[in-house]
Order: C-alpha cells, then structure tokens, then sequence
C-alpha cells in the first residue's frame, strides 16, 4: 500500500523536523521495508520532508518498481554511498543515519562520497514508530499466529515417546509451511525433559520419553511479519512438580497479561507477572525478560524487563512469556501475543492455542 508507506515517511519527516535534520538516510532492510514496501535483500532510503529515494542493485529493478512505485529510484550496487551523494547533490546537509546499523566501514565510505554532510544519529526512531502497528499489521501477526496454532494442533496428536526433537521441529516446521508460512520466524526450540530447562535449547537428537515437560517455542513467518508462541506440554502422565510449576509459570503470565495497558511501563508489566514467581521463591529460576515487541523483526521494540524504558502504547504488539527453569528437571515456558489495549479496553490475545496445561 504505497498510501500505508507514504503515511509512515509523513511521521518520520514530522521527527526530522523537531531534530533539525533535512534528511534521513534508512539502512536497515526492516526499516527500508517498512517506509517504502521494498521487500529486496539489498536497499537503502533516504527520506526528506517531502520526498523519498529508494536505492538498490540491478537484481531489483522491477521489484522496486512494483513494491515502491511512489519514490524516486536510484539503481546502485553501492545503495548506501549513492543515497549519501544524491543528498550532497541536492544541498542537503543535516542527514541522520541509523548509527545502530552503519558499520564503521560504512561511515567512512559515506564521508567519502559525500564529504559535505553532517552526519549525525537517528537513534531507533523509525524502530520506536514501528513498535506502534496499524490495523493491517495486526492482521498480518494474526494470521503468523493462526497458522502457527493450526500446526501445533496438527502436530500435538503425534508427539510420542520415542520422537526426536530435531524431527520434531523439522514436522512443525513443515506444517507451518503447508498452511501457508514463507518459513518459520526463527530456529524453533524443541526442549524435551532435562532440555526443557534451557530457555533457548537448539533442538537435538534426544528423544521424548513418558513423563516428561516439552517446551515448544516458534512461530511462522508470512509477508515480513512474525509470530511467536511458547506452549509446555507433559507426555503423561504429569507428575505433581509439573503440574505445580505449570500453574505458577500460568498464574504469572496471567498476571503479566493483566498489566498490559496503555501508559504502562515496562518495568511494571515485568514486575506483575515476575513477583508471582518471587513469591514461590523462583525468582532466580526466571532469568529473562517478560516480553518483546513482534512485527517486522520477531524481536523488536518495546522490549518488556526490568532494565527498559519502554512505555507501553495502544496498538504495540508484544509477548508476554514468562519461564521458570529448573536445571536438570525441567522447565516451562507459556508465550503469547498480545495487542496493547486504548484506555478501558481489553488486551486483545493473538495467540489461540489453549494454555491448559496439556497432558499427550
Ligand atoms: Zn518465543
Ligand atoms: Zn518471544
């Protein structure tokens, strides 16, 4: 939606304006994505008040055409350094660069390209516009989320004593696929018994035994956008421990899901939910953060923890996953998706599988 890309590009210029800038040159590919549609591997955009130019290689000649036909196109290997001489040329000087993104390589490239500019930092201001999400991205997650529900159902039947969790990753994977995901939204975590203590277990060749926990965490990736759930299941029968730490890990992100509003800080929302835990005295046991901005990239802004600043606003889309680990036994994870209510309003759960604990 060229209209969507242009409104995008209105907000950031509205920034440019408060920080004196004339221009900002976007280098990382969510971002270019984000403001002007382009989906290439290879594209940088330099955005002033009122007009955009999109820079990339002849590979992506008519792509950029079709998924950005409302900017200026700049056909050059070198995307970057071009961007930067196009705006010397047009006697722009204050232009702002994503300094979390250009190397120190590049910025002396640019210096050469384009000796004349004053190069200074946009911060992760096009990162702090996208943790707001139109009605468009929230459908988007929404279907990552649907079809990642829809795999798991398919897959739950045919968890066995006996399955690897390599392969078992590689069927949900497959399955994610089949309904329609470009892919996964990440490596997806299959964690079985002691493994499932490992907040980021890379799946192994271990095979799932009776009475044991099976940490799930994935999502699937579909038009740019991302997914991510984390469900815990037992192969029966569930002993009293796991079911025990089911219910905490549940009763906290209930609590952390509660706190989830506009205005909210994301300390507080971190707290909510990680104070159930304290009080079980696993505190220790809960060693990240409670949640994460999902869109774009499948971790971005807000991020939800104890050491962010992040203010929650209506319309951001974030998980809440807490976990407790218990080494050598086993752990349990429960994430969903959330959007940020308005004031007065309900959070809106993206995710749609049960969080009953299920006994296979
Ligand atoms: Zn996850
Ligand atoms: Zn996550």
């Amino acid at each position: 939606m060229p209209e969507q890309h242009a409104r995008r590009r209105a907000r950031l210029a509205e920034r440019l304006g408060d920080g004196g800038f004339d221009a900002a040159l976007i280098t990382r590919l969510a971002n270019v994505r984000y403001l002007s549609g382009f989906t290439g591997s290879n594209g940088a955009l330099l955005v002033t008040p009122d007009a955009a130019a999109l820079a990339t290689d002849g590979r992506y000649e008519e792509q950029s055409a079709a998924e950005a036909p409302d900017v200026e196109r700049v056909i050059d290997r070198n995307t970057v350094p071009a961007l930067a001489a196009l705006a010397a040329a047009r006697g722009l000087r204050r232009v702002a660069i994503e300094t979390h993104d250009v190397t120190l390589d590049l910025r002396e490239e640019l210096a050469a390209a384009a000796p004349a500019l004053d190069l200074t930092s946009l911060g992760a201001a096009v990162e702090e516009l996208r943790a707001v999400k139109d009605a468009d991205e929230v459908a988007l997650i929404g279907e990552c989320c649907a079809i990642a529900d829809a795999a798991l159902a398919g897959l739950l039947d045919s968890l066995r004593p006996g399955r690897a969790e390599r392969e078992i990753a590689a069927d949900l994977e497959g399955r994610m696929r089949a309904l329609g995901a470009d892919g996964p939204s990440f490596g997806t975590i299959v964690a079985s018994g002691p493994n499932s203590a490992i907040p980021h277990h890379h799946p192994t060749d271990r095979e799932l035994a009776a009475g044991e926990l099976l940490k799930l965490d994935f999502g699937a990736l579909r038009a740019g956008y991302h997914s991510d759930m984390t469900r815990t299941v037992v192969l029966g029968p569930a002993a009293d421990w796991q079911r025990e730490l089911y219910a905490l890990v549940d009763a906290a992100a209930a609590a952390g899901r509660a706190a989830v509003s506009d205005g909210a800080t994301a300390p507080d929302v971190d707290s909510a939910a990680r104070s159930v835990i304290e009080q079980a005295g696993q505190g220790e046991r809960f060693m990240h953060g409670l949640g994460h901005g999902v869109g774009l990239d499948v971790q971005e802004r807000p991020w939800l923890g104890q050491s962010s600043d992040d203010e929650l606003a209506a319309g951001m889309v974030l998980t809440v996953e807490p976990g407790v680990y218990l080494p050598g036994r086993g752990g349990v994870r429960i994430e969903d998706i959330l959007v940020v209510p308005s004031a007065g309003a309900e959070a809106r759960v993206l995710t749609g599988t049960t969080r009953e604990l299920l006994v296979l």
